[in-house]
């Protein structure tokens, strides 16, 4: 009897082993051959190099899970990094339905950081640290490096510590302690960098801290100058599995290939195409070099896709091609055809948001000729977190509930926070927390003594900080700078609150001199670290949100709404987050909307690292596409409107970089019926088409159009001339009155070529160039 037999062959087994083998391994159903292949090679090296959506992430999962149930480790046998908290949950999970039982424990399934932080308090004190050592956050850190910055008698201001910060990061990145910098990097900060490195490693070793590149850093020092340390962990981590390997930086590669250094078995998966994280030390070289690292490696190639459809993935493909220097890979999938990548222009990006909202309602009920979708099947992937801003207003507006992922929303950030400190106390002078907020942002030399001082007076005369700062003032309770910048403090809120209630200037124009005239704007200005950009343009954001409400109050109260929205736990919301943020998740539907040279490409990457920044944006693009599983729609808008000016915005050059036969333009229905649609001209790009679809009827361009207008976005686009700057450079007139987004409103003089010359109301007399100017009176709408 066959049974007999089989049970025969267990003969001398384990009870346990005998019942498992008795099993089919579910974690192993549903794999491919060579997925299979991967999970079963369990000794040795085993590299895992595959586009987006091949099961990678599923492979690795079932890896631990057959590492587990063959009792080949124990769950804190089992190395496994992945790239974020959230993943790593998710795995533990995955691991324990595959396994049919929860998992107890897998102490070691983490991100590097995590798990750093883990391995760094048992051994501190062989980092000169104590086992309770605090991790710094990123305002701690930047105080700290003032100190140094000031102790070392550098200019703070031609050396701001943001920088430093950002120096640091990099070499700790690099995995550079201060002797190992190389003098050719030690250029910034006069030579004086990895002097002032070390002493700010010094400083926070007295303070028993560390920051957040010290976790790793520290580690790799310990592994490396202590082989005991190395060979217990050695020992420890029997297998080692790492997921996105491709954005590994120099010291997290250093650290995997110390503990994988003595049996080698490794598993990492990645995708060359997915390395999005340059700009953050990534090094995408680790992946190309691992068969060399670690020889006798057993490569997976996987090459099928199993989350997208074939349109997607082609679409997906085609952008990517755009690249150089890539190992190339071929994806195929046997899904059904599915939809058309979904490509539609929009007149400008409060459009583009009002249009998102709408067809997300619409897909949920599933009136698009396709089936319902969840608002949990939907996200919103951006490039930039500025984006954001417009589609929460939105959603807010219409009652659809959303999330934020990796990243506070919108009006969390501090420097939003900061902005809405100062307008809230311009409307209601005796809101206290806002006084707090911004006494001393920016820095006026009012630190806890002098706002005690302020308290103390407020309490004495029973009235609030604001009124108690004056009175303090008036007593002559306050003497220095700081008494001089507090008074201009409380003489600006005065002015401000004044101007708010006489109302003669626009509500968002005032919220644009209350940041200028405090000097927060100039704060940012001033700073020069990687953040400083994104939070200035957080702060136009601001600004432009202002514009769709009555007055100040009516925007304060607007926002206090939106942080309110936080209930509904557990029901179903869209997703908002940024390009970066979606690595390795996957939706149904995806919006990638913002599609615009400049916004996406970003200009900042390209300036900073041209061909190589432009590259990891179209790597980037390529993440987008392919976190869709069944419908991806791609969107731009032809302008948008920063600081109160309208610019004009090219549709993004990978726009035409989609294969036109994956790619449905949109045409909503009612179209070409109100406003003049352009004719039809042949052999155009998907831009152009797609910018024709739906611009030329938007209620913007019909509203344009009915004050007289200007050309339509494609024949601006033939002459290569932005619409709005084209318009705006023949359209001045001497005696015109003009606004500039530098120098505010002023009245034209004189025209020479592109350049006019205006009297400023504020600035004095000034020659621009005519397309930084707008007709005060010819904002479109
Ligand atoms: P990315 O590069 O985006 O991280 P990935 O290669 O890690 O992608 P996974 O997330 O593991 O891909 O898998 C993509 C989707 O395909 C998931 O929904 C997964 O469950 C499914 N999948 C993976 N392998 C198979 C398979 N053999 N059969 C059916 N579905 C599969
Ligand atoms: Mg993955």
């Amino acid at each position: 009897m066959s049974d007999f037999d089989e049970q025969d062959a267990f003969e001398g087994a384990s009870l346990s082993a005998r019942a498992m083998a008795a099993r089919p391994a579910p974690y192993l159903e549903g794999l491919n051959p060579a997925q299979r292949a991967a999970v079963e090679a369990l000794d040795g090296p085993v590299l895992m190099l595959a586009g987006a959506g091949t099961g990678k992430t599923r492979a690795l999962t079932a890896r631990i899970a057959h590492l587990l149930a063959t009792g080949r480790a124990r769950a804190d046998e089992v190395l496994a990094v992945t790239f974020t908290n959230k993943a790593a949950r998710e795995m533990k999970e995955r691991v324990g339905t595959l396994m049919g039982r929860s998992i107890e424990g897998m102490p070691w399934l983490g991100t590097f950081h995590a798990i750093c932080v883990k391995l760094l308090r048992r051994h501190a004190e062989l980092a000169g640290l104590k086992s309770g050592f605090t991790i710094l956050d990123r305002d701690d850190q930047i105080r700290l490096m003032k100190q140094v910055i000031s102790a070392a008698g550098v200019d703070e201001k031609r050396w701001p510590a943001r920088a430093l910060a950002a120096l640091i990061d990099g070499w700790k990145n690099r995995a550079w302690t201060p002797e190992a910098v190389p003098a050719a990097e030690a250029g910034a900060f006069d030579g004086k960098g990895p002097a002032l490195y070390a002493a700010y490693q010094q400083r926070l070793r007295d303070l028993n801290a560390v920051d957040f590149g010290d976790l790793l850093l520290h580690v790799v020092g310990i592994l490396q100058a202590h082989p005991d340390v190395l060979e217990q962990y050695r020992r420890r981590f029997k297998y080692i599995l790492v997921d996105e390997y491709q954005d590994t930086n120099v010291a997290q590669y250093l650290w995997l290939r110390l503990l994988a250094g003595g049996h080698h078995n490794i598993c990492c998966v990645g995708d060359d195409d997915q390395s999005i994280y340059g700009w953050r030390g990534a090094e995408v070289g680790n992946i190309l070099k691992f068969e060399k690292d670690f020889p006798g490696a057993h490569v997976v190639r996987l090459e099928q896709n199993y989350r997208s459809t074939p349109h997607i993935l082609a679409a997906a493909g085609a952008v990517i091609a755009g690249n150089e220097g890539r190992l190339g890979k071929a994806l195929w999938t046997d899904a059904q055809d599915g939809e058309k990548v979904r490509l539609i222009g929009h007149w400008d990006g409060e459009e583009e948001a009002r249009w998102i909202g709408e067809e997300i309602e619409a897909m949920q009920r599933g009136t698009r000729g396709m089936r319902p979708f969840s608002l949990d099947e939907m996200a919103i992937l951006v490039r930039a977190s500025h984006q954001m801003r417009a589609f929460e207003d939105r959603f807010l507006t219409i009652g659809l509930p959303y999330r934020v992922i990796g990243g506070p929303r919108f009006y969390e950030r501090m420097e939003i926070r900061d902005a809405m400190a100062y307008f809230r106390l311009v409307v209601s002078p005796s809101d206290d927390l806002a006084f707090e907020r911004i006494v001393n942002t920016p820095k006026r030399g009012l630190g806890d003594k002098a706002q005690q001082k302020i308290q103390v007076s407020a309490r004495t005369h029973g009235v609030p900080l604001l009124e108690g700062a004056r009175r303090l003032l008036a007593e002559g309770g306050l003497s220095g700078k700081g008494a001089k910048e507090l008074s201009k403090l409380v003489d600006g809120l005065d002015r401000w609150g004044r101007m708010a209630g006489a109302g003669d200037v626009a509500h968002e124009e005032l919220a644009g001199i209350i940041l200028d005239e405090s000097g927060y704007t100039g704060m940012w200005q001033a700073d020069k670290t990687p953040e400083a950009p994104g939070r200035l343009e957080n702060l136009k954001e601001l600004v432009k949100a202002l514009e769709g409400f009555e007055n100040l109050s009516g925007f304060l109260e607007h926002v206090s709404l939106i942080m309110d929205n936080e209930s509904g736990e557990g029901e179903p919301k869209v997703s908002i987050m940024t390009l970066h943020a979606a690595k390795g998740l996957e939706f149904p539907a995806v919006f990638l909307p913002g599609w615009e040279d400049g916004l996406f490409p970003s200009q900042r990457s390209m300036d900073e690292t041209g061909l190589k920044g432009l590259e990891e944006e179209r790597r980037l693009a390529y993440v987008g596409i392919t976190r869709a599983e069944e419908v991806c729609t791609i969107s731009f808008a032809g302008n948008r409107r920063v600081f109160g000016q309208w610019q004009s915005q090219m549709p993004s050059r990978f726009v035409d970089e989609l294969p036109p036969e994956h790619v449905d333009v949109l045409t909503p229905p009612g179209l070409y019926g109100g406003g003049g649609a352009p004719e039809e001209d042949a052999g155009s790009g998907l831009h152009d088409r797609a910018a024709r679809a739906d611009v030329y009827n938007s209620p913007g361009w019909r509203r344009l159009q009915e004050r007289g207008g200007r050309r339509p976005m494609a024949q601006a686009r033939e002459a290569h001339a932005p619409v709005i700057d084209a318009a705006a450079s023949s359209a001045h007139t001497v005696g015109e009155r003009v606004f500039h987004q530098k120098f505010g409103y002023g009245a034209v003089t004189g025209i020479e070529g592109d350049k006019l010359e205006i009297a400023f109301e504020k600035a004095g007399t000034k020659k621009v160039v005519a397309r930084f100017v707008t007709g005060a009176d010819d904002v479109p709408f």
